[in-house]
């Protein structure tokens, strides 16, 4: 059994193979090695943007599930021509302005319960690395120089267009093609090094004075965190053209060598059946829904829930419907937790777990359909209420459920568990607090006073055992 996901360079739905190289077991391949286009920190990322996060959130997360490592870069592009006109609108500096829109993005993720990837490159952090590259193009005849920017030679690279699957007539036809102020000698070229004008922020460089256009920024990045052929380039299909595309042009004429070996991309997101608009009204940032009371945890659900080579459409009815859902889980769990029943695990339970585990897989595995993955989730939910109401659930085949809950949910991220709200409110600090009264309770012989402190924090899942060293604690669970 395989994970085959799509890959937009080839069109098909092919193996991942780590590493590019075919090895027996899981464990012996090398971490996957992914790279995600990130914000532009201009603004506050809105619901469509977060489709995409939430979707590599998920992808490294079944990866994990299956067995295998990963080491994950998401860029945070903080320079170009918005965030550039955001700081001087504001009258504040632009490190100062990205600043606060990449600290609230950061924000955003978590409420999303989105994980923190492994590198998180800011691009004015990375320009030697952008150097670098354009450097290397400009020796390799790649990129010429027009009126003080740097561009890269779109004819010079064979196999332009590859990705994206749109021919040079397609392109110079003027449809679709990068629209920036500049000049350049053909529709097609793109700027890798931009002249400073008026009084736009700049850096002095071995390629002259200048800032980086966008697309330089990804390939800098990767080569500077990865070194060479990574496994995973993920982004919205808004980004196959032209920002992909760019990406493997310069990469590989750079470098040489392949750049990416699996292209995903995530599909749009509509909210009420159109494309999100400000005129339209159906523009939503995160911050807006949250707002407006709706939980966290219901969008991330609906988000996870499409799969996502899908339009999705976002609506505020589907949010009341995650809601629905959620509070079925939730029962199923206050249930489990509820039965103290004692007797042998029940071997049908048992193979319930097994088989719930074994279909999620086998349905995530073909091409990442979490919807299906999600539908067994739930059919496992509706067994177990069933087998609780016939009373054949034990307080051991409870535990064992709630652990496979654990388990699924290290891939969907937004179920409840009740004790993690206890480990993350209850600092140690308070119960070695709660424990020190005790004992002076005890010392001053306040029987009733040492009883309530010890029934307190057993309300909170924190079990305390007298031993002749003294007093320890342990959560319950
Ligand atoms: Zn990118």
């Amino acid at each position: 059994m395989a994970l085959r996901i799509f890959n937009t360079m080839t069109g098909s739905v092919d193996e991942l193979v780590p590493g590019g190289g075919k090895r027996e077991h899981i464990k012996d391949y090398p971490p996957i090695t992914i790279y995600s286009c990130g914000p532009t920190v201009y603004s506050h990322a809105h619901i469509g943007n977060f489709r995409t996060f939430v979707f590599n959130d998920f992808l490294r997360r079944y990866l994990r599930f299956r067995g295998y490592r990963v080491d994950h870069a998401m860029n945070i592009t903080d320079v170009d021509d918005k965030t550039i006109a955001g700081a001087a609108g504001e009258g504040t500096s632009l490190k100062e302005y990205t600043e606060r829109y990449a600290e609230i993005f950061l924000e955003d993720l978590e409420s999303l319960n989105i994980e923190p990837v492994e590198h998180t490159p800011k691009a004015t952090e990375s320009i030697g690395a952008m150097v670098e590259i354009i450097d290397l193009l400009l020796k390799k005849g790649y990129a010429y120089e027009k009126e003080g920017s740097l561009y890269f030679h779109v004819g010079r690279f064979e196999g332009y267009g590859r990705l994206s699957r749109l021919d040079s007539r397609e392109i110079k036809a003027g449809l679709r093609y990068d629209t920036d102020e500049y000049a350049k000698d053909d529709v097609r070229d793109f700027v890798l090094w931009k002249a400073p004008r008026d009084n736009e922020i700049y850096w002095d460089t071995a390629i002259g004075k200048g800032r980086p256009g966008w697309h330089i920024e990804c390939s800098a990045m990767i080569r500077k965190i990865f070194k060479a052929t990574i496994d995973i380039h993920t982004g919205g299909v808004d980004l196959i053209f032209p920002h992909h595309e760019n990406e493997i042009a310069q990469s590989e004429a750079a470098y040489g060598e392949q750049f990416v070996r699996h292209w995903i991309h995530a599909e749009h997101l509509l909210v009420n059946g159109s494309k999100m608009s400000k005129s339209l009204g159906n523009f939503f940032t995160l911050r807006d829904l949250l707002a407006k009371g709706y939980s966290p945890r219901s969008i991330r659900y609906l988000l996870v829930s499409a799969h996502y080579r899908k339009q999705f459409n976002f609506t505020i009815e589907g949010i009341g419907q995650a809601d629905q859902a959620l509070e079925r889980i939730d029962n199923l769990i206050l249930r489990l937790r509820d039965i103290k029943r004692g007797g042998q695990p029940n071997v049908r339970v048992m193979k319930l777990i097994d088989s719930m585990f074994e279909d999620f897989t086998v349905a995530v595995d073909d091409d990442l359909n979490i919807s299906r993955g999600m539908g067994i989730v739930f059919e496992f939910i509706h067994e177990m209420n069933s087998m609780i109401d016939e009373g054949l659930v034990s307080h051991e085949d409870a535990e064992s459920v709630l652990r496979a809950l654990k388990r699924i949910d290290a891939v969907l991220g937004f179920i409840f568990f009740p004790e993690d709200e206890n480990k993350s409110t209850i600092d140690s600090e308070w119960i070695e607090s709660m424990i020190a009264e005790r004992i002076a309770a005890r010392n001053n012989r306040e029987y009733d006073r040492a009883d309530s402190i010890r029934r307190a924090l057993l309300e909170k899942g924190i079990i305390l055992e007298d031993t002749r060293e003294g007093t320890r604690w342990k959560t319950r669970n």
